[in-house]
């Protein structure tokens, strides 16, 4: 594949886990000339500069956005209505506007009017992360083999959105285009409904009273431990997900409290058939995340036997 820039500049509007991955994985394959970055903290700033993955840092946003040809809107998506008024005059003729939010439909809401004739709006939502946050925690290899899903709007320009998906190509991405409001009914099971257990549950270990906090991070192993990882999430990411999708997470929420309240009676009942069916239909779907390449086989996620 050739290794000409997709576009010449790129503007990171947040410089966080996912801009600043995007930042390294554009630079191992030359897919921008010229990498912008934003950030509304000094320290953030600092940190990206010490890094050196961005050719230039701004603390005004509307800097950053000046010449681009893509502009990435890379916060937690509870900003983006303010940052995508405040960059609006100032967007080139021609570029392209994506952004990489946990939800769509909510992004299409808030940015999509402020977006001005001329310059292509398509939103993105690449499924790949990590707990960590901050400049420090990104990593080129992050969207390898990972996931892109774009949301173009009806009458989105052809041109516009194929540039975007060998952008994403050349990331290290496999691209999928999806209706916003079907992206979020998917991402409300696969991704936002795990996080909401996984918060609950650490949440509920925590204020038991019979048994010690020191007794749950000792025995975490027992299961625990992988639900810590999820609820270890960025706050404000997590909270900004769950304000901007609410009723598909609301609608698998009820679903899954109706699965729930079943498994709960079989256990009264002492009904292991359907305790045992259940959990052979689940091994099953394991088996086939693992076949898609989308996690490792190794026992215990490939987990050495003792940390460090
Ligand atoms: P992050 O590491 O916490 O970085 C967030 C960035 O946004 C930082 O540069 C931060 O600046 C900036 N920011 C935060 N609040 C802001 C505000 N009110 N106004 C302007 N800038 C603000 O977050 P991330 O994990 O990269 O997530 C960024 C986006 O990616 C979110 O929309 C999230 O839904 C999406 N996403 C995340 C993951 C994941 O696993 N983390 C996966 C896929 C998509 P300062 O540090 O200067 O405050």
């Amino acid at each position: 594949m050739s290794n000409s820039p997709v576009y010449d500049k790129v503007a990171l509007i947040g410089v966080g886990l996912i801009g600043s991955s995007m930042a390294h994985a554009m630079r191992r394959d030359g897919v921008a000339s010229r990498i912008a970055g934003y950030s509304h903290r000094t320290e953030t700033l600092e940190k990206a500069r010490a890094i050196g993955f961005a050719d230039s840092l701004h603390d005004d946003v509307t800097d950053c956005v000046k010449d681009a040809d893509l502009v990435v809107l890379a916060t937690p998506v509870g900003a983006y209505a303010v940052l995508a008024e405040q960059i609006a005059p100032h967007l080139k003729p021609g570029a392209t506007v994506t952004d990489v939010g946990s939800v769509k439909s909510a992004v299409i809401r808030d940015v999509g009017p402020h977006v001005p004739e001329g310059v292509h709006f398509i939103p993105a939502h690449p499924i790949a992360g990590t707990e960590q946050s901050g400049p420090e925690a990104g990593f080129a290899e992050l969207f390898d083999g990972r996931w892109c899903i774009l949301t173009p709007l009806p009458g989105t320009d052809a041109a516009a959105l194929e540039r975007l998906k060998t952008f994403w190509h050349r990331l290290g991405s496999d691209v999928e285009v999806m209706d916003a409001r079907h992206h979020d009914l998917v991402l409300a099971i696969t991704s936002h409904l795990p996080h909401l257990i996984a918060y609950n549950i650490v949440g509920t270990a925590d204020d038991l009273q019979a048994v010690t906090k020191s007794e749950v991070i000792k025995y975490s192993a027992g299961g625990f431990r992988d639900f810590t990882r999820i609820a270890a999430s960025d706050p404000t990411m997590w909270r900004d997900v769950f304000l901007n999708n609410r009723e598909a997470v609301l609608e698998v929420l009820g679903r899954f409290s109706e699965d729930l309240s079943a498994l709960q009676r079989a256990i009264r009942w002492g009904d292991g058939e359907a305790l045992f069916n259940l959990f052979t239909r689940t091994r099953a779907i394991r088996r086939s995340i693992v076949d898609a390449g989308q996690d490792t086989a190794a026992p215990n996620f490939g987990r050495s036997k003792k940390p460090g």
